[in-house]
């Protein structure tokens, strides 16, 4: 009895062994033992609503929910609110800092010359701007383009969960060293953790340098195009 289940016990790590290294081989460094929040059950606050106590939420029902937002001091200069567009379905979503003078006027996010770059690198990778979802960290611009404040951060960050969560893409990219810090809770410089696969909630992230900062550093774009590289493989996995 003894002998069978160590037996057993033997087959079932060596399974988990083979499980890590197929793992390590994908390039996952780390598995978060935290639960899955885009596992559980989303309880809409009007059940009766919808038919049923727990769902997903839909993008609309979020941006419905957001509103004339003022939950933080970014309301007071904005001129609209970005909140994000692009193909619901996709398998690829783009994640920014915040919006910019541009985005701020048009409400729409990447319109500016950082977003002509943005679609050049997507085309460059067999996709379109309409066939990914982009969005931002931070649905306001803020003054002069500063950095939000951890206050405002923790204000507006909760809606970008709930939008990936709708969206549950295979694929989150970051872009720039703002989003990247923010969706992996690091303060670990972009030129670290940028080329290297992390997750998001169980989703497969992969951070890399903000157009922007291509726009200064046009040097940078082959490390980009590295990191495009990775995603396009994974993407291409996933259709296989
Ligand atoms: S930045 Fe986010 S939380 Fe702050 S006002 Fe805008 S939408 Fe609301």
């Amino acid at each position: 009895m003894v002998d069978r289940f160590q037996k057993e016990l033997g087959g079932a790590l060596d399974q988990l062994r083979g499980l890590l290294e197929d793992l390590q081989r994908l390039g996952i460094e780390q598995i978060s033992t935290a639960p899955d929040p885009f596992m559980q059950p989303l309880c809409s606050r009007e059940p009766e609503s919808i038919g049923g106590p727990c769902r997903i939420e839909t993008l609309e029902e979020i941006r419905a929910d957001l509103g004339d937002c003022r939950r933080c001091g970014l309301s007071e200069a904005r001129t609209r609110i970005v909140f994000g567009e692009g193909h619901q379905a996709s398998s690829l979503v783009l994640v920014g800092e915040a919006p910019g003078r541009e985005e701020d006027r048009q409400g729409m996010p990447f319109v500016g010359e950082a977003g002509r770059l943005l679609e050049r690198i997507l085309f460059a990778m067999g996709l379109s701007r309409e066939g990914v979802y982009i969005c931002n960290v931070q649905k306001c611009r803020p003054p002069r383009n500063r950095d939000p404040l951890p206050e405002e951060i923790a204000a507006c960050e909760p809606f970008l969960r709930r939008q990936l969560r709708a969206l549950r893409p295979r694929v989150i990219v970051s872009l720039g060293r703002f989003s990247a810090q923010t969706l992996l809770a690091t303060s670990e410089p972009i030129g670290a953790l940028r080329g290297r696969w992390q997750s998001y909630a169980g989703i497969d992230l992969m951070p890399t340098y903000h157009p922007a900062y291509l726009l200064r550093n046009p040097a940078a774009k082959r490390e980009v195009w590295e990191d495009m590289k990775q995603v396009m493989v994974r993407l291409r996995h996933e259709d296989a």
